[in-house]
């Protein structure tokens, strides 16, 4: 469960080809590295994966299946962003049991489901605290929780700990790094920090104006 196939993936807006005919397996339970400058086309990738964005052509799979023609609920994918996208309005455990809610699971069962993805990111103290009453690291961790309620098969995380600043930074790669051994989920991080590149990965995918320049151990990549 949670293999990615991309196929010829190509995506333009307008004269700018933001992704060029890509090309990547991705096996499962694997944590493969996105890593390119500033308008590679990273962002765009982990959208159309997503089902957020369609390819011009090509396709993604994911477990055979193609997320163009997929419900939203049924994508088996969970993203993180960068600036959280936390709702400003709503406590920690609001924020948590608002996707589970829609979904319609019961109030009860939400909540403590909330608070046990709250106690695996060490943030079961923060429950009734609002996003603006957080750190940036401690934002983070509940923007994890949420996707972590999603009990996908894929996790894409857009430059998660782009927003922290240094020490916090290491602390949450190597708290992603210990969930992504437990969970053994398929996951795709996006970064432009190649030092994060190196140390968090089985796998570097190195992109370049919407193409793959390389794919290898992160060793081998950096020594090439
Ligand atoms: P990265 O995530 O590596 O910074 P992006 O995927 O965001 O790169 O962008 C790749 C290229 O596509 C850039 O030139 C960017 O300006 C362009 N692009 C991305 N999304 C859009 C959009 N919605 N409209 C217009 N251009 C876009
Ligand atoms: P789900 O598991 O159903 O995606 P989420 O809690 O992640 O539950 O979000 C529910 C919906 O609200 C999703 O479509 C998500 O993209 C959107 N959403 C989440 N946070 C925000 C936000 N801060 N602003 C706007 N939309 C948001």
């Amino acid at each position: 469960k949670g293999v990615i196939r991309l196929e010829a993936l190509t995506r333009s807006y307008g004269a700018t080809t933001a992704v060029d005919g890509v090309d990547l397996t991705v096996r499962a339970g694997e944590l493969v590295t996105l890593v390119g400058p500033s308008g590679s086309g990273k962002s765009t990738i982990l959208r159309l994966i997503a089902g957020l964005d369609r390819p011009d052509s090509g396709r993604v799979l994911v477990d055979g299946a193609d997320v163009a023609g997929m419900p939203p609920h049924r994508r088996a994918v969970a993203m993180v962003f960068q600036d959280y996208a936390l709702f400003p309005h709503l406590t920690v455990l609001g924020n948590l049991t608002f996707g589970p809610r829609v979904r319609r699971v019961r109030r009860a069962e939400a909540d403590r489901r909330a608070r046990q993805a709250a106690q695996r990111l060490g943030i079961a103290d923060l429950l009734d605290r609002y996003p603006d009453q957080m750190s940036g690291g401690q934002r983070q961790r509940v923007a994890l929780a949420r996707a972590l309620l999603r009990d996908p098969s894929v996790y894409l995380l857009d430059e998660p700990l782009a927003s922290l600043d240094a020490p916090l930074r290491f602390a949450t790669r190597a708290d992603l790094l210990t969930l992504h051994r437990e969970l053994r989920t398929t996951a795709i991080h996006v970064t432009h920090d190649q030092h994060e590149a190196m140390t968090l990965g089985d796998r570097v995918v190195v992109l370049a104006e919407g193409r793959i320049r390389q794919v290898g151990a992160p060793q081998q990549v950096y020594d090439e």
